[in-house]
């Protein structure tokens, strides 16, 4: 049998998928991470409802950008429209074209309360800001008409829309935003969204970065959790200290490790 073309697309989304249980963001069999290959505008995910000690690289999807599975007996995972609007809205086009290439879903305890509150995650310290220069968005809930036509697919133009017109929530935590085509809130460097009601999505340049992200989410909606306890009148992190952060590891001129 002739190797196939998305062997290592398919070994990627496998390797990422069992990072969700070995990082405990998830239990049983909840979440999804998929990893994407802009060149030949496909992803591999997860198939739906396999538990993850049972999953093996054969049961990896993948599909095209417009649904159309190109290799799998399986069926992919319920949230896989989801992936699909954030690729060919975040990924194919816009600011971020070509620098995301993995998506991750899981329902991590702390990122998901946080989302079940409907209350976007404040910067409060360093970690965050190493990660993002801004708050983590949580969007409005989906209304009645959304769910009911296309639930996923929905979710995910749910996210979209609130990147480029973040909700008022949102807008009130934040400094000024710079618009860069079409987009308020830049997806490749704010690689974090709370989905109201429901949890988080994460993405990166690989299938493994965007497990990191989430593994990063879950730390700060944590944190932010304790420092509210602590302290429920805590304030953001001034400016200086969250562009120093975010500009040393992300920036220009970058000097945060061994690159
Ligand atoms: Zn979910």
């Amino acid at each position: 049998m002739s190797k196939s073309p998305y062997a290592q697309l398919k070994e990627e989304a496998w390797a990422a998928n069992l990072e969700i249980p070995a990082r405990n963001l998830a239990i049983y069999t909840w979440g999804n991470v998929s990893a994407f290959d802009p060149d030949k505008g496909v992803f591999a995910i997860k198939p739906s409802g396999v538990a993850y000690d049972e999953l093996k690289v054969e049961d990896i999807v993948v599909l095209d950008l417009d649904g159309n599975k190109v290799e799998g007996s399986m069926r992919p995972s319920s949230d896989t429209p989801t992936h699909l609007e954030l690729y060919r809205s975040f990924a194919m086009s816009g600011p971020s074209k070509g620098k995301i290439k993995g998506i991750t879903h899981t329902h991590s305890p702390h990122a998901t309360a946080w989302a079940q509150a409907g209350k976007c995650v404040p910067l409060f310290g360093t970690t965050h800001a190493d990660h993002s220069a801004n708050p983590v968005l949580c969007t409005e809930l989906l209304n009645k008409e959304a769910v009911a036509a296309d639930y996923e697919l929905e979710t995910g133009k749910l996210i979209v829309e609130s990147f480029k017109n973040p909700p008022k929530k949102f807008l009130g935590l934040c400094g000024n935003l710079q618009e860069r085509d079409g987009f308020k809130l830049v997806p490749h460097e704010n690689p974090m969204v709370l989905v109201c009601g429901h949890g988080p999505f994460t993405w990166g340049e690989s299938a493994h970065k965007s497990v990191y992200n989430a593994a990063v989410l879950e730390e700060v909606a944590r944190m932010a959790f304790v420092t509210l306890q602590v302290n429920p009148n805590a304030a953001q992190l001034v400016d200086y200290i969250v562009d120093k952060h975010y500009q040393r590891k992300h920036g220009k001129n970058a000097y945060y490790g061994q690159n």
